[in-house]
């Protein structure tokens, strides 16, 4: 049976709303249309029913009380919320922020903020494998330090990072430890409580929900953290973060979480196969390498280059039939190196002949096996026509 066109492996970007959150979504826009804020109200009382479920949803997947849920717009609020939020709050005991060279750049740029505001910013290189050694973020602290912000899982490579030995070294100093964990909750099991995670940021387009919603999850005890509000207006979430709660996408969200709690670890196993169907279905081809940890690595991502091909060509070779992201950001005119590829210390060349391949819930085998035989095909048809490839890569 032939597959059908175009095939999605960019889920790290985004995923489609599972239609059994859709189904969860519809009834809060017109019919439920309540403000959940409205305490007068049946209206309201609808929609505050919808929202404290969906509290109790996303916390219950992490481990979390429902209180410590603060909801935003994705997971770039959160991050902001959570950096610059501490930030002003604890500025009496310090202003130093550990981070790492990896991060998204929704915490990058958030650190660069923090530097123009005065604070000081550490960036923790990587090993080669893209994983953190905990003796540089050990050496890394000072009395002036009031956070460590370090992702759990990398977006580009999926490599995961040694939460609980990150956390350990945090706490033994005082200092708060928070995660962007956009790509790891709902894929891999994420417990703030035995992670020893005090702020986390996640997202609900991530994860089979709606785009524009996401949450911070804020420790209330041990210790209690605590965050200025970057919008103010209100003191919806506590005083955290203000504005009328997005209902349809909050009770999306809950339900999002509730599937992936419940199918996680079938589905981790499920993509990992699929994923290593691929990874060796392409690492046949020769001169192509992993980036990244192979064994501290999400289930659904393979993020490889293709020796002697260059990755937008091989973008373009693909057509429309298959939608991966490359290792260059495509965000700015003139491409980029891939920014976590280069911290580990992958050469320009390699990082520009990246591609990432993500898998998802709807992803099939029959897919997959399209994306071997499509691939390389074009990674074939390029190095013909390169002369290197002619001279050196195909004797390697
Ligand atoms: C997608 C992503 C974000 C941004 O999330 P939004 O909800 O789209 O704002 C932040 N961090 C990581 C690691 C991501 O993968």
């Amino acid at each position: 049976m032939a597959v059908r066109l175009p095939i999605y492996l960019d889920n790290n970007a985004t995923t489609p709303v599972d239609p059994r959150v859709l189904e969860v979504m519809l009834p809060y826009f017109a019919e439920k249309f309540g403000n959940a804020a409205s305490r007068t109200h049946a209206f309201g009382w609808v929609a505050e029913e919808a929202v404290q479920q969906a509290r109790e949803q996303a916390a219950r997947l992490i481990g979390a009380e429902p209180g410590e849920i603060v909801f935003t717009s994705g997971a770039t609020e959160a991050d902001n919320l959570a950096v610059k939020g501490v930030f002003e709050t604890y500025a009496a005991k310090g202003n130093h922020i550990i981070t790492c060279a990896t991060e998204h750049k929704a915490v990058l740029d958030t650190c660069r903020h923090i530097e123009r505001m005065g604070g000081a910013v550490t960036y923790l290189p990587v090993q080669a494998d893209g994983l953190i050694d905990p003796g540089k973020l050990e050496a890394a602290i000072t009395d002036r330090t009031i956070l460590v912000a370090v992702m759990y899982a990398n977006n580009e490579t999926g490599v995961i990072q040694p939460m609980r030995a990150l956390s350990d070294i945090a706490r033994r100093h005082g200092v708060l430890f928070f995660t962007d964990a956009t790509q790891a909750v709902g894929k891999i099991p994420v417990d703030v409580q035995a992670d020893g995670i005090d702020l986390m940021a996640f997202s609900a387009h991530k994860m089979y929900g709606p785009k524009g919603v996401g949450a911070l999850y804020v420790r209330r005890k041990n210790p209690r953290v605590k965050v200025t509000a970057q919008v103010d207006g209100g003191g919806h979430e506590r005083g955290m973060r203000s504005g009328t709660l997005n209902v349809p996408g909050i009770a999306g969200f809950g339900k999002a979480c509730a599937i992936c709690g419940e199918e996680l670890e079938g589905e981790s196993k499920r993509l990992a196969i699929l994923r290593d169907r691929l990874e060796s279905g392409l690492l046949q081809l020769g001169a192509v390498f992993v980036n990244g940890s192979t064994e501290h690595r999400l289930p659904q991502v393979t993020n490889l280059s293709f020796g002697y091909v260059d990755g937008g060509a091989l973008i373009a070779g693909l057509g429309r039939d298959i939608a991966v992201s490359s290792g260059s950001a495509c965000t700015s005119a003139s491409p980029e190196p891939s920014h976590v590829l280069r911290a580990m210390g992958r050469s320009d060349e390699l990082a520009h002949s990246a591609l990432r391949f993500s898998l998802g819930r709807f992803t099939t085998e029959e897919e997959i096996d399209y994306v071997i035989k499509t691939v390389s095909e074009a990674v074939t048809r390029l190095r013909a026509l390169s002369p290197l490839w002619q001279k050196e890569g195909a004797f390697s």
